[in-house]
């Protein structure tokens, strides 16, 4: 800790994984090196502190690997976004377009409260579909989405442009 690190050299480019054409980041590489994972939450960390948050919200699943850390390294609570189907209790649903059909996120109703200051953590930027509706469910309660923390950010793909009302930091871009 202490020293910059080139977070990129520990991300792995897997080609044609889902599906053809699409270069896969695979973080599974960043996240079994102590140092560099503990590094990167650190960083995270650091650049999330000013907004000053109450909760850290993080969408299923990469989006709990950092997310977590960070609430804790803080010292606030973690709020799961999860796929529909999956939270036990009452929950608050959005559903986003994706290319081909559609998405559906939740949270658990009494996670978050209107008037608190969210700050929602995940792996990867891509379109911004995620994020969007992540922040439209954090919004939905009244709560305010603070800032959005990445990991990854592609910037070919303009995620940006859908979350224009938030600040927004990523720790290595692909462009
Ligand atoms: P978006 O909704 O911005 O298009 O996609 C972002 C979501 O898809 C994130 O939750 C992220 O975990 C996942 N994702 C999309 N592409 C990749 C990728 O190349 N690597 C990883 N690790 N996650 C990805």
């Amino acid at each position: 800790d202490g020293k910059i690190m080139n977070f990129s050299e520990h991300i792995r480019v897997i080609a044609d994984f889902p599906k053809e054409g699409i270069s896969y980041k695979d973080i599974t590489t960043l996240l079994k090196e102590g140092g560099v994972y503990r590094a990167a939450v650190n960083e995270m960390v650091e650049r999330i502190k000013p907004w000053k948050p109450d909760v850290i919200v993080g969408p299923e699943a990469r989006g709990f690997l950092l997310g977590a850390p960070v609430a804790y390294a803080l010292g606030i609570g973690f709020v799961p976004v999860r796929k529909p189907g999956k939270l036990p209790s009452q929950t608050i649903s959005e559903t986003y377009a994706l290319e081909y059909g559609s998405d559906t996120l939740e949270v658990h109703a009494d996670a978050i409260h209107s008037g608190e200051r969210i700050v929602i953590v995940d792996d990867l930027l891509a379109t911004g579909g995620t994020m969007s509706a992540t922040a439209n469910l954090i919004t939905k309660i009244g709560a305010e989405v603070a800032g959005m923390g990445f990991l990854i950010e592609l910037t070919f793909l303009k995620g940006r442009q859908k979350l224009v009302d938030y600040p927004i930091f990523s720790l290595v871009e692909y462009q």
